[in-house]
């Protein structure tokens, strides 16, 4: 037994929040989630009381409109909305006209009348869209789609209708709006419940009771009452009794005689299955009174049905016969095809019990009529139910997808993260060693300057003699060399003058060796102060020196030589103490310029030989007294052999 149609617990309240023209009862606080129905009618009766007769306010009446579907009061808001119509539609307000269709097609709902509820839903949905596209409308739209989606399935759109809610369920989850979102799941619950799949209703339910705001006082004990109602199927149905009293305290509170005549209904039913029979026709009759009270056929044809089934138990058949006979007439007049089977068949069963076999088939064939086509029905009802629960699983694997997906790149980004943090040490550590290797090169560039330096020196030192800084043997030889093969090259003439300091060991002998090294300095002094430029001296033996010139003949040689006696006599004595007097001997041999006639060529003279010559003056200058100076010439016998350069040259001079 179905307590109450599917969905017949609209309500505005989230959608008047997103209206202008609820702000001013709002700012009253007339209208809220947990207003009292007498009260809330009262006070706004009151505030259209006060104004203009003539022009009523629309927005004072949409809100008493909205108040009585709330209270799913079809029987006053028929008459509400008519009487407003002209006034709304005499006005350029797209918003208010939106919302009266909207109002008019969930009071034809609640009346049965699906065909004409669709019409007034389109109608909303196109008057919204006239108004603009800001997102505060996406609600309302959403709103009107929802009820567009529940009044679907009593025109037996179930395909389009699941697959409308599916979308919209998924809309009010990602925008945070859990009013449409807990009513989604009570229309899913209402699904599973028409296809006996109890467990699943009641999950929905109570999945739908979590999800409403607390202060969703009705919308919260309506979940609460549909849980009941499957908790008394597939659970404890003392737990059933209770919750169903809890929803009914709320009700009584607020004055909600839609809902409470749904639970006098289902208490009945309660008791029907305890079993206890005098209780649920107690309670039946309770709801009979409520519904007809409150006037709408549909509601009454439905608690008819019940009421008749119960009489006829408690053996009333003629009162039974008479109301089922009401509920198959007033099942006629509207679209409810279970709704039908249920009449025609409650009727049938008793028309049987009282013997009327010819009515009791008329009726069971009618009967068997509407539960065939609804049958159909449910089979295609089923289908869509499969493809919505395939669309909502499909769509949390996609969410499943999304969070491995964003898993999987937060993961990546750490590994990046430590591949940029193991980068940047690894450029460090370049950077480290570039700067070391950077020092090391200028370090070794500044060694390399001080190692060359110190050759250069070390060179130089090599090259010197120490005590005069003069051009050592080696040296001076190597220049005369050199000096001898370019005047072969060059054709100039070069002297080469032996000079030894004259009786020096005497000096020695009678000053010691200090004054010796003195006198030493002091002639190789007085030879740097003599030469010219080109000319090179060097130290060659312990008191001798030769002296390279080139560019020099004989009587140029002579001259110089003659004028470095005359300085060594007569240059400044302070630096050799006691010494008074220093001469020296010195010995001339010239490379002349050759002929330019090969046959007057003389034979080419070596520096070896060069030495020799030089010598050989050197001893003819000693010999004829010393301090003068001697020119080689042919008639000097030279003595033994030439000269080694290399090796025993100052021994060699000094026989
Ligand atoms: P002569 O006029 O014939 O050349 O007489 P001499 O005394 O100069 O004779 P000789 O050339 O044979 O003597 C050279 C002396 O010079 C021998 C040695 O004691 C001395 N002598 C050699 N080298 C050095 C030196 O480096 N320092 C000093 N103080 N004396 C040296
Ligand atoms: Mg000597
Ligand atoms: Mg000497």
């Amino acid at each position: 037994m179905n307590c109450g149609k599917l969905f017949q617990t609209l309500g505005l309240l989230a959608f008047i929040s997103f209206q202008t023209h609820a702000q001013m009862l709002s700012k009253q606080g007339l209208l809220k989630f947990q207003s009292d129905f007498v009260q809330t009618e009262q006070q706004i009766d009151s505030l259209l009381a006060d104004s203009p007769k003539s022009a009523p306010s629309i927005e004072l009446n949409l809100q008493k409109a909205q108040l009585y579907m709330l209270f799913q009061r079809a029987d006053l808001l028929q008459p509400l909305l008519s009487g407003i119509q002209k006034q709304v539609f005499a006005q350029d307000d797209a918003a208010a006209q939106s919302q009266w269709h909207l109002l008019n097609g969930i009071q034809y709902y609640l009346l049965g009348k699906y065909a004409q509820a669709q019409d007034s839903f389109k109608s909303s949905l196109q008057l919204l869209e006239v108004v603009n596209r800001q997102q505060k409308y996406a609600y309302q739209e959403n709103f009107i789609l929802m009820y567009q989606a529940v009044n679907q399935v009593y025109l037996q759109q179930y395909e389009e209708s699941l697959n409308a809610l599916t979308d919209i369920f998924k809309r009010a989850e990602n925008n945070n709006w859990p009013i449409i979102k807990a009513r989604t799941l009570v229309f899913f619950g209402e699904v599973s419940y028409a296809l006996k799949n109890y467990e699943q209703a009641l999950e929905y339910y109570q999945n739908a009771y979590n999800t409403y705001p607390k202060d969703a006082v009705i919308y919260r004990a309506e979940s609460l009452m549909y849980g009941a109602q499957m908790v008394n199927v597939v659970g404890d149905r003392n737990v059933a009794f209770e919750q169903l009293d809890q929803a009914m305290e709320v009700f009584i509170n607020q004055h909600d005689d839609t809902r409470l005549a749904n639970a006098y209904l289902l208490k009945s039913y309660f008791y029907s299955k305890v079993p206890d029979d005098a209780k649920a026709l107690e309670w039946i009759a309770k709801s009979v009174a409520k519904r007809e009270e409150l006037g709408n056929p549909i509601e009454i044809a439905n608690v008819y049905v019940h009421y008749s089934s119960q009489l006829g138990i408690d053996g009333q058949i003629p009162l039974a016969l008479e109301y089922a006979k009401k509920a198959a007439d007033l099942a006629e007049q509207h679209e409810d095809i279970s709704g039908q089977w249920d009449s025609y068949g409650n009727y049938a069963d008793l028309l049987n019990q009282a013997n009327d076999y010819q009515q009791a088939f008329h009726y069971m064939q009618l009967s068997e009529r509407a539960l065939l086509k609804k049958a159909r029905l449910d089979i295609t009802s089923q289908t869509a139910t499969l493809n919505a629960e395939f669309n909502l699983s499909r769509e949390q694997l996609k969410n499943e997808f999304l969070d491995k997906q964003s898993q999987l790149l937060e993961e990546r980004n750490t590994l990046l993260n430590e591949q940029l943090v193991m980068e940047q040490r690894q450029q460090r550590q370049q950077n480290w060693v570039l700067m070391v290797l950077s020092l090391a090169l200028v370090f070794f560039l500044i060694m390399c300057g001080v190692i060359y330096r110190l050759y250069i020196k070390n060179k130089r030192l090599a090259s010197r003699d120490p005590l005069t800084s003069l051009h050592n043997r080696r040296s001076i030889i190597a220049l005369g060399e050199e000096a001898i093969i370019s005047s072969d090259r060059y054709q100039y003439a070069v002297s080469v003058l032996m000079l030894d300091i004259d009786s020096f060991k005497a000096v020695n002998d009678s000053f010691g060796h200090e004054t010796g090294d003195r006198v030493i300095q002091y002639v190789a002094d007085i030879c740097i102060a003599t030469l010219r430029k080109p000319d090179y001296v060097g130290r060659v033996g312990g008191e001798e020196f030769l002296l390279i010139l080139p560019h020099t003949d004989e009587n140029a040689a002579l001259l110089l030589a003659e004028r470095l006696c005359k300085q060594v006599v007569m240059a400044d004595k302070n630096s050799i103490g006691q010494v008074e007097q220093v001469t020296v001997s010195i010995g001339i041999a010239t490379k002349n310029i050759h002929s330019d006639q090969p046959h007057n060529r003389l034979p080419d003279k070596d520096l070896s030989q060069l030495i020799r010559e030089s010598d050989a003056a050197l001893y003819v200058a000693k010999e004829q007294g010393r301090n003068q100076v001697q020119i080689y010439h042919t008639d000097i016998k030279l003595k033994g052999h030439a000269v080694d350069l290399e090796s025993t040259m100052p021994d060699m001079l000094r026989t």
